[in-house]
């Protein structure tokens, strides 16, 4: 159960020890992925991966359901959650933490306030379309998935139903994306605090897809995650769809560097993103197994002693 074991169960009968693989970032139903998280740790039972990481955008609410799926199936399932940061100079990004476990009320705590907030940006959001002319139903939750998080990803899917847009992405480019009409910015925890909060929590904290932090080249990234380091950062994803064999080797060296791990993982959001597959992301994706067990080290090290 995700209750007494954060790394859920970890059968090594997957035979994927030697040369096997993982994907360590995946999302469920219950943030903006479109399988449930029971039908995600099939999926990837059945391509053959080694080790699932889940790690929904704000919330653990999938994972006793993932945790419950990967004692039946014989899958490695690592419990985790994404969370979006404000890294200050004007740049966010995000936040994997792993080890995450559903009773840990100080975890629960920070990403409640998180839903809060993202909440009451939705609101903001459905009252912009609704003010240009498009009324979406409230709530817009598609799956009627309790406690499920949702998002502009959602919000899109709903404007794609009502037939104001004819896709997801003419959705964000006429309405939702940064600087469109119905464009909300959101508030983030400072990035200090968001790592703080995630290792108080006794969890892993590691910066997702470094691409997307905008920054110019390998420099200015060191220099970023050195500021991240510095605030606790334990480790980093080298090896993820957009990310190609220069930014993992730049990875590999910050990794030498700082003692950071290595994570990697496709951000799979199922039907959301049909590009990505599970374990592959465009096809030719493959994250090594033994960093899901340096991951899993990394979580029995800042993990909660009961
Ligand atoms: P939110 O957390 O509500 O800000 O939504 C962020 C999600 O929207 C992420 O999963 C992004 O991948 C997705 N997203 C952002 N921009 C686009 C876009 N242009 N097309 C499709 N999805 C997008
Ligand atoms: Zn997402
Ligand atoms: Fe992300
Ligand atoms: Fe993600």
């Amino acid at each position: 159960m995700v209750a007494s074991t954060p790394l859920g169960s970890k059968p090594r009968s997957t035979g994927a020890r030697d040369g096997g693989w993982a994907d360590l970032h995946t999302h469920t139903i219950v943030s903006d992925g479109t399988l449930s998280p029971a039908e995600l740790v099939q999926r990837a039972r059945e391509i053959g991966l080694g080790a699932l990481a889940i790690t929904d955008h704000d919330t653990l609410e999938g994972l006793l359901e993932a945790c419950r799926a990967s004692e039946t199936l014989g899958m490695w399932v690592i419990p985790g959650v994404e969370i979006s940061v404000d890294g200050e100079e004007g740049r966010s990004f995000h936040l994997l933490a792993y080890g995450a476990s559903a009773s840990n009320p100080r975890l629960a705590a920070f990403l409640e306030g998180l839903q809060k907030r993202r909440e009451c940006r939705n609101l903001q959001v459905l009252e912009k379309l609704a003010k240009l002319g498009f009324p979406l139903e409230r709530p817009m939750g598609q799956f009627g998935i309790p406690g499920a998080q949702l998002g502009r990803p959602h919000i899109a899917m709903a404007l794609v139903r009502r037939g104001y847009v004819g896709s997801i992405e003419e959705a964000f480019s006429r309405f939702l994306a940064k600087g469109a009409p119905a464009y909300v910015p959101r508030q983030r925890p400072k990035y200090s605090e968001a790592i703080g909060e995630v290792l108080a929590a006794g969890c892993v904290p590691v910066l997702a897809h470094p691409h997307s932090i905008g920054l110019q080249g390998f420099r200015e990234l060191e220099a970023f995650v050195g500021k991240l380091v510095e605030a606790g950062l334990m480790g980093i994803e080298a090896i993820f769809p957009e990310g190609g064999p220069a930014m993992k080797e730049h990875c590999e060296a910050m990794s030498r560097k700082w003692k950071l791990i290595l994570t990697g993982g496709t951000d799979f959001h199922g039907d959301i993103k049909p590009h990505i597959q599970l374990g592959w992301g465009r096809g030719t994706l493959r994250v090594p197994f033994s960093w899901a067990e340096s991951l899993a080290e990394a979580v029995e090290r800042v993990r909660p002693r009961a």
